[in-house]
């Protein structure tokens, strides 16, 4: 459902993303490793449009980026994306956090969408917190609600941008433990992330990036089994 064909991506003269080949296929964990300035991010943020590339081809759900004919909003439905940082709004709870993309974009009527959240929030292990503010909240229970929130647009795969960088070591566990149940659930997903033990126990492959390159791309028990 992703594809990335000869892509690459300069910054003014820098040459952030050097000749990338990808296939994501639907239903894939993904996880991207590799040193701060790799290029992780940026390969991440061309998938949702929120980079463009410079040269070759992406493909997303069969729709090419670069085709006029392309809806990006569509794609930003479809591919959701979760960040270091979670961007809650604070003046709304956090059922109205999960519930105003699904009313506002989808269309989803009040109790539709109230019913969802609620189930998401169940998910996430936070149903007890839905008439809260975000300032009431853990930063890693922020995170999870950041989740469930992507989780209500019904999107066809979610990208992860390092999501537990920013948080205290004691709040990482829950939001793996969280993300590991959408893994279960099917979710495509695409992980950025330091996390060595989640990339072990969850993804199905492993991408290691250096210097804007895909050094290397490997199933999952291949990657652990050499040094
Ligand atoms: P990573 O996620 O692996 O840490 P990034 O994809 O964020 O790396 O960045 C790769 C390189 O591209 C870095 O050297 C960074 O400074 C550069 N870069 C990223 N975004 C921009 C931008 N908007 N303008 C200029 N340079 C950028
Ligand atoms: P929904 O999200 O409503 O299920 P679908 O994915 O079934 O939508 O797509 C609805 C229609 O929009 C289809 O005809 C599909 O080909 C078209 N479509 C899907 N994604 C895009 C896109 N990114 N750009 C343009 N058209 C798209």
């Amino acid at each position: 459902m992703i594809e990335f064909h000869n892509v690459e991506k300069y910054f003014g003269d820098f040459h952030a993303l050097k000749n990338i080949n990808l296939t994501i296929d639907k239903g894939e964990v993904v996880v991207i490793i590799g040193p701060s300035g790799s290029g992780k991010s940026t390969l991440l943020r061309s998938i949702n449009g929120l980079n463009t590339i410079s040269s070759g081809k992406l493909v997303i759900n069969n729709f090419d980026i670069a085709d006029k004919k392309t809806n990006m909003n569509k794609i930003r439905r479809d591919v959701g994306m979760v960040f270091q940082h979670f961007n809650l709004y604070a003046n709304k709870s956090v059922l109205e956090n999960v519930t105003l993309g699904p009313r506002l974009v989808l269309k989803e009527n009040e109790e539709q969408s109230k019913k969802e959240a609620m189930d998401l929030l169940d998910l996430v292990g936070l149903a007890d917190k839905a008439e809260s503010l975000p300032s009431m909240l853990s930063g890693g229970q922020e995170q999870r609600v950041a989740i469930a929130r992507s989780l209500a647009m019904k999107p066809q795969a979610l990208l992860f941008d390092e999501p537990t960088s920013a948080l205290d070591p004691e709040m990482i566990g829950d939001v793996l433990d969280v993300m590991k149940k959408v893994a279960h659930e099917g979710m495509t997903m695409v992980v950025v992330t330091h996390e060595m033990g989640f990339a072990q126990e969850v993804a199905n492959r492993l991408i290691f990036m250096a210097d804007g390159e895909v050094l290397e791309d490997d199933d999952t028990k291949s990657f652990f089994a050499h040094p």
